[in-house]
């Protein structure tokens, strides 16, 4: 088995393991460093509607790791991680190779949760990545062209096509149905069909969309995105199978069934099968197998591994799963793997939740700042996409130009504004 030694080794090359890299050289580190990925692009989660709405450019979205790391001092290896070694300081990977180190990074997120209903991996769609992104636009092309080529099925077999269930009002949820809700219509309708025939579902379990935002003034404003759209909730809708195009579900005490070509999961996440399989005391890690660190985000027991983002829990917070905070902790583990190096002692890591943006429809959102600045619609739009642009590890040139476009725009607007 081949095998090749890292001073530092960084898995995963999402939010934390990207940005701990990027911030090891704006640091000067000197320490040789490798990050390895599975997938050869980088995934902007945020975004993603953007991605399947063509809002915004792919190459800003979902940038190739050689052309985003290509003046940088990082090596990047396209590869599946298949075993780490703790003991041994070992990383083993899909092809073969065997990867030492002396600092390792986990930055490997979460996957789809399914939360052991029958049929739901094999009869739903995910959305997570950019693959998930081309294949649910593609399945959603096909099933309008299908509906509009044959008018001459019944109307039930062609309502069939044209409904799209989400499952889940959580953030992705919502955000997946208002953006589908504008989408849609703009694909039909040229294919010759009728755009009000498009019937978006969203089935959540509870009464409450979006638990997990405080901010009851962006809920209100979900909720009337969605309503203005014609996006059907059905809430208190328990979902307890889901059969080849078709969503099984209690409500109000009766078993009922929508049928519907596109079926989207975003109602769970597991943490990744690597970090289940640590072989670490149970006591370090949560009922779900999330990694339980240390304030400076060190592994108890192993100070030279570090782990954040979607894998970990940080036990002095509560803070949520979010690329905000994975993108902040990527910081704090280089800081402190450059105080390691320098023999001082590692920091807390400190992350700051700058508010909460939620894309509500093409060219539409909502933001809460610090929990006091709500600015909804199209500026609500321009803030996120300016929040999210200017923390993209882009080569310098495109950064520049897409960040300032934005914030010329929104001062524009903001001037036009009574104060
Ligand atoms: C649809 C969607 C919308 C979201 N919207 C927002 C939002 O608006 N705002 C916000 O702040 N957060 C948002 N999030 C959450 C945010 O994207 C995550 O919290 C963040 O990506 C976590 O960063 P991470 O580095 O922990 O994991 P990730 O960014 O998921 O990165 C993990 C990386 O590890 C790689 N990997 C995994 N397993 C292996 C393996 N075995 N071998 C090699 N590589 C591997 C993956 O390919 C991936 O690149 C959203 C998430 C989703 C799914």
């Amino acid at each position: 088995m081949a095998s090749s030694n890292h001073e530092i080794l960084i898995l995963g090359g999402g939010f934390v393991g990207l940005f701990t890299a990027l911030h090891l050289e704006r640091l000067n580190c000197a320490c040789p460093r490798t990050m390895i990925d599975r997938n050869w692009r980088f995934v902007f989660k945020p975004l993603l509607y953007e991605l399947l709405s063509s809002e915004t450019n792919t190459e800003i979205i979902w940038p190739r790791y050689d052309e985003l790391l290509s003046e940088r001092d990082v090596a990047f290896v396209l590869d599946e991680v298949s075993n780490i070694d703790l003991d041994n300081k070992q990383v083993t990977t899909q092809a073969g190779l065997t990867h030492s180190y002396q600092y390792l990074v986990l930055g490997l997120g979460a996957t789809t949760g399914y939360l052991n209903i029958p049929g739901t991996k094999e009869n739903t769609l995910p959305f997570r990545d950019g693959q998930d992104t081309i294949v649910l636009s593609e399945h959603l092309r096909k099933n309008l062209q299908i509906a509009a080529q044959r008018s001459d099925q019944k109307h039930e077999a062609r309502s069939q096509h044209l409904t799209v269930a989400i499952i889940g009002a959580g953030p992705a949820g919502v955000e997946l149905a208002v953006t589908l809700a504008d989408l849609l219509p703009e694909w039909y309708e040229p294919l010759g069909g009728n755009p009000t025939d498009i019937n978006i579902v969203i089935l959540q379990r509870g009464q409450e969309i979006l638990s997990g935002l405080g901010n009851e003034k962006l809920k209100k404003a979900a909720r009337k995105a969605m309503r203005k759209r014609g996006v059907n909730l059905l809430t208190g809708a328990s979902v307890t199978e889901i059969q080849p195009e078709q969503v099984i579900y209690e409500q109000d005490g009766e078993t009922r069934s929508l049928p519907a070509s596109t079926i989207v999961w975003t109602a769970g996440t597991a943490p990744n099968p690597l970090i289940q399989n640590l072989s670490i005391p149970d006591e370090h890690k949560n009922r779900q197998g999330k990694l339980r660190v240390l304030p400076t985000l060190q592994l108890p027991g192993h100070p030279e591994v570090f782990a954040a983002g979607d894998c970990a829990l940080n036990p002095s917070d509560d803070l949520p799963d979010t690329a905000q905070v994975a993108y902040q902790q990527g910081k704090a583990i280089a800081d402190n793997i450059i105080a390691l190096i320098e023999d001082k002692a590692p920091t807390p890591a400190e992350v700051s939740l700058r508010g909460t943006l939620l894309k509500l429809g093409k060219g539409e959102s909502a933001a809460e700042i610090f929990d006091k600045i709500e600015i909804k619609g199209h500026p609500g739009h321009l803030i996120r996409e300016a929040t999210y642009l200017s923390i993209l590890p882009l080569p310098g040139y495109k950064l520049k130009t897409g960040v300032q476009w934005l914030t010329e725009e929104i001062f524009e607007q903001f001037s036009a504004l009574p104060l």
